[in-house]
């Protein structure tokens, strides 16, 4: 049975919290407004997410290098790439209720004092006229906070590969056309967060930016809108919850030739979980301009010399965690009980395997320990000898681990445990000297992409 939609999402912030994938930031003392953490089931699994997309994006290939930047950066940065100027969502406030909206989303938001209406249609609303935000975080570099020592937290990693670009394909003996591609934080002042970890303050991006001769942008553009859709299809997502939305021209950033956003279906809606945007040489023409040295690329192969174009893909590591695990949530009815469970692709489940002794006795527990440290030599694997195994085999769906083994009498006579399947719930027994071996190869065969 489907979950109903208009309580999932608190479902899932509920489970969440329990089973330790993700709390509030500083929550005893009150949280900290659209901040969070990632607790050990959490942190596990937007690793594997991570992971998948750095196997994807680099490891399995030999035109695309690493970098890791660093997240201060020179403050002439800001200005070249034009996030000092122009990287603002227009403000509003009440000045009754002193709450503060975008005023391109108004639409979209509540009244706080009258939650029917609209901000402004309320008899007391009193909004202001809009205002320029910058969403921008900044500090002082150094001892003394003057306007001179200001930096940022960066917005978006994309910068950081910009002004790299020269030094990676100088380091790596790379040619045009190649990426460089990078998974990191970013800080945004977000004005309107929310929806749990899907719009935030504090994030982790996954960029790739891929540099090309200008002419053949626009083909590249499509292979990647193809390649990145497909790597979330190999993640496991629903396809009828993928669709792509393309940047009309109201909607095109300034640097932008063509931009499509992937999105997917949430139960709040549809939405943004990756962008692949045509971005030409507007980046790499203004840091040009504004650090006075030369970016551009001579192909010795051709004698041509030129600025390359630069497709990016850019994605949210925490949105693609949360688009997981929306995917994954399922209730069914067993026995006329809710089963609840995480049907996680088995590549990025935060635990593999569990281990559960049926009973604290008869060397169940000595034999069953061997077995989990011989898992987790291999794999994430858990151990459970608490509670009745029908409780214990619940646990592991709700964590979304695909596969149980449960040592019982039978093992200790013939050395077979019962493997337990999340999904299917079916059962059968192998040699307990396979199952190392039996999980190792279940998840190489479901780890494409
Ligand atoms: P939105 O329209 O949702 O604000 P955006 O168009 O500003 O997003 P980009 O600047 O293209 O987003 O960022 C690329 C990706 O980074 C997004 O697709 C999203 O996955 C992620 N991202 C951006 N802002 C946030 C945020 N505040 N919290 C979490 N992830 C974010």
């Amino acid at each position: 049975m489907a979950a109903t939609e208009a309580t999932v999402m608190e479902k899932i912030v509920s489970l969440c919290k329990r089973r330790g994938f993700v709390f509030q930031s500083s929550e005893i003392y009150g949280g900290l407004g659209s901040v969070w953490d990632y607790g050990p089931l959490g942190v596990a699994l937007k690793k594997n997410v991570k992971d998948r997309w750095w196997r994807a994006m680099v490891q399995a290939r030999d035109d695309i290098e690493g970098l890791d930047a660093a997240i201060l950066m020179h403050p002439k940065v800001w200005e070249a790439s034009g996030h000092v100027a122009g990287f603002t969502d227009p403000l509003v406030d009440c000045r009754t209720c002193k709450s503060r909206f975008r005023a391109d989303k108004i639409q979209e938001s509540n009244c706080p004092q009258k939650p029917s209406k609209r901000p402004g249609e309320h008899t007391t609303c009193d909004l202001t006229e809009p205002r320029l935000f910058n969403l921008m975080f900044k500090t002082f570099m150094g001892p003394v906070e003057e306007q001179a020592a200001v930096v940022f937290l960066r917005p978006e990693t994309a910068q950081g590969i910009y002004v790299n670009y020269l030094n990676v394909l100088q380091a790596s003996r790379q040619k045009v056309p190649f990426g460089i591609a990078q998974i990191g934080k970013a800080f945004r002042n977000e004005i309107t967060p929310g929806n749990f970890i899907f719009r935030t303050r504090e994030f982790e991006q996954m960029e790739m930016q891929f540099f090309v001769e200008p002419g053949t942008d626009q083909e590249w553009f499509e292979r990647w809108r193809q390649w990145r859709m497909q790597w979330h299809r190999d993640l496991g997502l629903t396809e009828s919850r993928l669709r792509w939305h393309e940047h009309g021209e109201g909607e095109l950033a300034h640097y932008a030739k063509a931009a499509y956003d992937i999105e997917y279906e949430f139960p709040f809606g549809w939405n943004e979980i990756e962008g692949v945007h045509n971005r030409t040489d507007f980046d790499l023409q203004r840091h040009q301009e504004h650090s006075g040295k030369k970016l551009e690329w001579f192909d010795q192969a051709s004698g041509k010399r030129f600025l390359p174009y630069i497709v990016e893909t850019s994605a949210g590591a925490d949105r693609v965690t949360l688009t997981v695990l929306v995917d994954a949530y399922r209730e069914e009815i067993v026995e006329g009980e809710t089963r609840v469970v995480l049907g996680f692709h088995p590549t990025v489940a935060p635990i593999k395997a569990a281990v559960l002794p049926l009973m604290k006795k008869e060397g169940m527990p000595e034999v069953a320990d061997q077995l989990y440290r011989a898992l987790r030599a291999r794999v994430p694997a858990f151990y459970d000898d608490s509670g009745a195994i029908g409780r214990r085999y619940r646990r592991q769906d709700e964590a979304g681990t695909p596969f149980c083994f449960t040592v019982d009498s039978e093992t200790m006579a013939d050395r077979t445990v019962t493997v337990r399947e999340r999904d299917s719930m079916q059962q059968e027994r192998i040699s307990i000297d396979q199952v190392p071996a039996w999980v190792t190869e279940r998840l190489a065969g479901s780890a494409a992409g």
